[in-house]
């Protein structure tokens, strides 16, 4: 009997687990919430710093190993090089030329950067959009 009430505890705890898991993957949209649940799960792994910006890295990746991405030539790194003196390295060797800009500047790439991606993930939807949009035209039309 006692074994019996591990198991449906056990399964439960699974059961469990997996829809935590699954709520974490439906947050990935919104790009604030992601990264405050990555905050919050990656213990391990190395988290990104809002800091990393200056070195002109941005994050990407799941939320169990972030990887930094640079924002000028887009180079994504592995999880391992998300250390300061990695980031500048790339930064001073690749754009030497950018090593003194403002943070402004970095944050300025990195809002093109999540806008050229916002563009990819709409492309997806866009399709009904516009059928939508030629239904309207069409009622449009028919009405004059
Ligand atoms: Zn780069």
């Amino acid at each position: 009997m006692n074994v019996g009430d591990k198991q449906t505890s056990l399964e439960r705890f699974f059961g469990k687990s997996r829809e935590d898991e699954r709520g974490v993957d439906d947050g990935k949209s919104a790009t604030t919430e992601a990264e405050t649940a990555k905050k919050k799960k990656v213990s391990l792994n190395r988290t990104y710093d809002k800091q990393y910006l200056k070195y002109g890295f941005f994050v990407t990746g799941d939320s169990h190993t972030p990887s930094p991405l640079c924002v000028i030539c887009r180079v994504k790194m592995s999880n391992e090089a998300m250390k300061p003196l990695k980031l500048l390295h790339h930064l001073e060797t690749k754009h030497p030329a950018l090593k003194d800009k403002p943070l402004e500047f970095f944050e300025q790439k990195k809002g093109e950067l999540q806008r050229q991606k916002q563009v990819l993930r709409a492309t997806t939807s866009t399709n009904s959009a516009a059928l939508r949009a030629t239904h309207l035209v069409a009622n449009r039309i028919t009405k004059a």
